[in-house]
């Protein structure tokens, strides 16, 4: 049986993540359109995510599940952080030209720095009609680059160096799922979905 989650993002890079990860494990992910989302004002980000789900699952009458995520950086004091969307600024613009500021702006930050180490975070929430909730977060460690390099994934993958000395933009869409903290979130959120029924 298919189960089916409204997704609450309008993200293209994201709804199509979620689909990759999670349609093998029998869920259909629905991605949300006209929904007017909350203005992301949580200082974590599952509390962001819990607000991005409720949203939906009450527009939708159907489980919802949310994303928040981000990069933290150790020698910015955790910037961006919760502020990664915005980091530079730019609201308006496309999602391209958003990501070229941000990422000038965390090269220019970090430049000298010798400390470089960071991690992406997703923190999910998937709130059911029922008023019950589950939570998952996945982490990946990495170092900020000294610019960027590659052309897959989106946001920072370009400046988030790996272990093997790539970057996140050098690897395949199906590389970043092994490794994503969007797909080690889901990986806990499946084991809790798995449990539930
Ligand atoms: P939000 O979760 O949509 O509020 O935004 C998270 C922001 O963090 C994105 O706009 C990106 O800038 C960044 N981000 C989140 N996940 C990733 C990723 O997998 N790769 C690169 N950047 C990411």
């Amino acid at each position: 049986m298919i189960k089916r989650l409204a997704l609450a993002t309008e993200n293209p890079h994201k709804v199509r993540e979620f689909s990759d990860l999670l349609g093998p494990h029998g869920w259909e992910v629905i991605a949300s359109t006209g929904i007017v989302f909350p203005e992301e004002t949580g200082t974590t980000f599952t509390d962001n995510a819990y607000e991005k789900a409720k949203t939906v699952c009450l527009a939708t009458g159907m489980p919802a599940l949310a994303d928040d995520s981000g990069i933290v950086i150790d020698a910015l004091g955790g910037a961006p952080g919760v502020y990664s969307a915005r980091y530079a600024g730019l609201t308006h613009g496309s999602r391209d030209e958003i990501d070229r500021a941000n990422i000038k702006k965390v090269l220019d930050a970090m430049q000298g720095r010798t400390d470089r180490t960071a991690r992406f975070v997703c923190a999910l929430v998937c709130t059911f009609p029922d008023h019950t909730m589950l939570t998952a977060e996945g982490t990946v460690e990495g170092t900020i680059a000294n610019e960027s390099h590659g052309s897959h994934g989106f946001g920072y993958d370009p400046i988030f160096v790996l272990p093997d000395g790539r970057t996140m933009a050098e690897l395949t869409s199906e590389e970043k799922h092994q490794i994503s903290h969007r797909s080690r979130a889901v990986q806990h959120l499946i084991a809790q979905l798995a449990a539930r029924q």
